[in-house]
């Protein structure tokens, strides 16, 4: 069958491509099972590997007939650990460790891969090593060296990355081979291109020039992985086209604790400002091996799209795992079967009852939402019976209605339904007169002005019992 099928998920998944899956008929399977995005990280590989992938990809994609999306992953402002002299290298606690400006022969002197690191260092900051799992305390800082406690002990290899959370450190947003892992992707007509450790809105807006500039018009998704992103989460989500939380790196920075507010939060300034959001690092983490999910894990994927996360994202699942293709299936059917649960319950709270014909109650809740959505002056809702007004009623709008019956004892009756206020009418079968006279009935009794809007929840006499029209009037 090929894709798009009616029937698969909602939520788009993000899948990143590696050792494990990057032949031309893992990429094509992955397709098939459906992945929408492949990411490629730049953190690893080289150009070469770069374009060869981008290759199979838009090859897979045409011969799949489905036109997967490219993410690529700029690694940004991210410091690692230089060559060790020892591999790997067992830090205990309550011993030092000592970042040096130039490598030695201990084997605890370390270097990084910030030349400013020491210069920026303070006695007191915190450092972090090997994704959280090595803590170090800076205890004093010298010209060429500064010495650390560590706090919580643990193996260390090289390369491997080190986050300073909360250290204000000078190094740009783009370091060199992220301009020009940029430039590449501009002129390659890549899809996505994202930004890690991210950390004001001018991040974001530098690359969005960068590209720009090159003559391209991907979208910008900027990774929330550090304490000042979530500081400035409004503006960076204003300035981005997308947002990834890239819990891997955040869960590091800050308390790991935290992350699932943090989650949520940023989720929700994504919605207020109606940019994509996609949920990454660890939501299938245990099928690297496993060929099913913890249930905590399936919880994790459920719980992002309940937060209104758009996609979901695969690591190292699909980019090292032993089961990329089973870890993008199982994440397709938490998918679909979490928003099969989630429409069951909205048409719960939307299809109240029987009392009218489902038409009808459809039609006056959008009718409602439009309302609301042009700050309307007025709903008038046309009613026989005022079943249709109590529809409306439900959706406990703040619009003014008038519920507009010819039925004298409709209108009584309509005095217990919330919001709608009742009044009697002869205009009710012809709708241009039906707008007509409530026009001159609002230029006499609310001041309508001109440019005012009207929504008119009628019915057009095709179905029988049932108001299946919504007119929107704007007064002249
Ligand atoms: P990374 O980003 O995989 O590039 O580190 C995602 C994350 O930090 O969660
Ligand atoms: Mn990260």
């Amino acid at each position: 069958m090929s894709r798009p099928t009616l029937d698969e998920a909602c939520t788009k998944i993000v899948a990143t491509v590696g050792p494990a899956c990057e032949s031309p008929e893992q990429i094509e399977e992955l397709i098939e099972a459906g992945v929408d995005i492949f990411r490629i990280n730049t953190a690893h590989g080289d150009r070469l590997q770069h374009e060869t992938i981008v290759n199979r990809i838009r090859e897979a994609s045409a011969k799949c007939g489905f036109p997967v999306g490219i993410l690529l992953d700029l690694a940004g402002p991210k410091i690692r650990l230089g060559q060790l002299t020892h591999e790997p290298l067992v830090c205990e606690t309550g011993t030092k460790l000592t970042f040096v400006a130039e490598a030695t022969n201990e084997p605890t002197d370390v270097t990084s891969t910030y030349p400013r690191l020491i210069e920026e260092l303070q006695p007191g900051d915190r450092v972090l090593l090997a994704d959280g799992t090595v803590s170090l305390l800076v205890e004093s800082v010298t010209a060429d060296r500064a010495e650390c406690l560590v706090t919580g002990g643990g193996k260390i290899r090289s390369r491997q990355g080190i986050n300073l959370p909360g250290v204000r450190l000078s190094v740009p947003a783009l370091l060199e081979r992220d301009i020009d892992n940029a430039i590449w992707a501009a002129q390659n007509d890549i899809d996505f291109i994202s930004l890690s450790f991210v950390r004001s809105a001018d991040d974001v807006l530098q690359l969005k020039t960068l590209i720009h500039s090159n003559g391209s018009s991907a979208l910008v998704i900027a990774k929330i992985e550090k304490p000042e992103a979530l500081d400035q989460i409004e503006d960076i989500v204003e300035m981005a086209d997308g947002i990834m939380v890239a819990r891997g790196d955040l869960g590091v920075e800050i308390d790991v604790a935290k992350t699932p507010v943090a989650q949520k939060r940023i989720i929700q300034v994504c919605r207020e400002r109606m940019k994509p959001v996609i949920v990454a690092t660890q939501m299938l983490e245990s099928m690297h091996s496993s060929t099913r999910p913890t249930r905590a894990e399936a919880s994790d994927v459920a719980n992002a799209i309940l937060d209104g996360a758009d996609a979901c994202m695969l690591s190292g699942e699909t980019a090292i795992g032993d089961h990329p293709e089973l870890a993008v299936n199982m994440m397709s059917r938490i998918m679909k079967c979490t928003e099969q649960e989630m429409m069951r319950d909205r048409n719960r709270t939307n299809q109240v009852n029987h009392r009218v014909h489902p038409v009808t109650s459809a039609v006056t809740q959008a009718a409602t939402h439009v309302a609301e959505t042009i700050d309307a002056k007025l709903i008038v809702i046309g009613t026989r019976s005022g079943n249709t007004a109590w529809v409306n009623s439900q959706s406990r709008s703040l619009i003014p209605t008038v519920g507009v019956s010819t039925s004298q004892s409709t209108l009584r009756r309509m005095n217990l339904l919330w919001g709608i206020k009742p009044l009697a009418s002869q205009e009710l079968e012809d709708t241009p007169q039906f707008i007509e006279h409530m026009c001159c009935w609002g230029h006499e009794n609310i001041n309508l002005q001109p440019n005012d809007h009207l929504v008119f929840v009628t019915g057009s006499g095709v179905l029988d019992k049932a108001h299946n029209m919504m007119v929107v009037h704007t007064v002249e």
